[in-house]
């Protein structure tokens, strides 16, 4: 009997110990498991945080270029902005001292009682040059071209034209922008040579005669423009103004008939003729007001169309 109890009790101490096994087992398997499947459920949370992280980071990559792309073009627009403004200002400038100075009333006697007629196109080298230089040699008439800066292949060209077909060639300006020429004399003479420079390079002659921008006597100047005068007289460089107007500058919308009797009439009044005329983009009118003013003066006795030289008498609006 009490052997029997002895074995009873030794099972359940065994079985005891078993149980005591199996928590000790599982509870050390949890410890270590517990920690593993933490650790690899995160990894998962990490990798798909990482994926939506690069995802968004190539999202504001790609904004950001569509951004950078749209400051630029609105650069550009503003610099368009910027150059249109700029040249109608100088338009507007020029329009004004034009109608200023419009037919100014100066003559100069010729002596010999035959009138003298200088043609002068400003502005140029434009889409009219070909057209203008076309019309001067049908007619067998020789002018003056006052030209402004163009870099371009056909400007070159026709600046090369102008000069080995017989015209005279003079400083107008670079940039023929009024008010960064007029801002101050070194703006002024540094437009001026860098134009006479070009010229140069270009054509191997070096012009001594200008047309100041606007006149001499423009109302945008903030320099003086008599001593401007001067000292391009002291550096060998003539100015020429004019004293018939075609009328042909930008805002006077004048038809060609209206621009050819402007000249005309005006060549009826005065002994020696100094005609401002335009070679601009929008100057078709010009062209075709140049055929109708040879027509009319190439057939006249006593009096001849000549280029502005050293030898034309100055006919210019402010005295210096
Ligand atoms: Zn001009």
């Amino acid at each position: 009997m009490v052997e029997q109890e002895d074995r009873q009790l030794q099972k359940n101490r065994r079985k005891r110990v078993e149980r005591l096994k199996k928590i000790i087992l599982i509870t050390a398997f949890a410890t270590i498991l517990t920690p593993v499947i933490v650790s690899i459920c995160l990894g998962f949370l990490l990798y798909g945080a990482n994926a939506r992280l690069r995802k968004i980071e190539a999202e504001k990559a790609d904004m950001q270029s569509q951004v950078d792309e749209l400051s630029l073009k609105i650069d550009n627009l503003q610099e368009s902005i910027t150059f249109y403004e700029e040249k109608q200002k100088s338009e507007q400038a020029e329009t004004e001292t034009v109608l200023e100075n419009e037919n100014s009333g100066q003559d100069i006697m010729t002596g010999d009682g035959i009138k003298r007629v200088y043609l002068t196109f400003d502005d140029g080298p434009s889409r009219y040059t070909d057209q203008i230089l076309d019309i001067l040699a049908e007619y067998h008439v020789k002018a003056t071209f006052f030209v402004v800066g163009d870099t371009s292949e056909e400007a070159k060209a026709l600046y090369k034209r102008i000069i080995s077909e017989g015209h005279s060639i003079g400083i107008h300006s670079y940039s023929h922008k009024y008010h960064e020429i007029y801002a101050s004399e070194e703006a002024f003479f540094e437009d001026f040579y860098l134009l006479s420079d070009y010229i140069f390079d270009v054509t191997g002659v070096r012009p001594d005669i200008c047309r100041l921008p606007g006149g001499s006597s423009n109302t945008v100047s903030q320099i003086d423009m008599a001593e401007i005068v001067n000292q391009l007289n002291a550096q060998g460089v003539t100015c020429y103004d004019w004293n018939i107007s075609g009328g042909d500058a930008d805002g006077h919308g004048l038809s060609a008939e209206q621009i050819a009797l402007n000249v005309i009439s005006g060549v009826d009044t005065f002994q020696t003729s100094i005609v401002l005329l335009h070679d601009g983009k929008d100057k078709a009118q010009t062209v075709d007001a140049l055929r109708m003013i040879l027509d009319e003066l190439t057939g006249r006795q006593e009096l001849e169309i000549k280029p502005i030289t050293e030898e034309t008498p100055i006919i210019l609006h402010i005295t210096h």
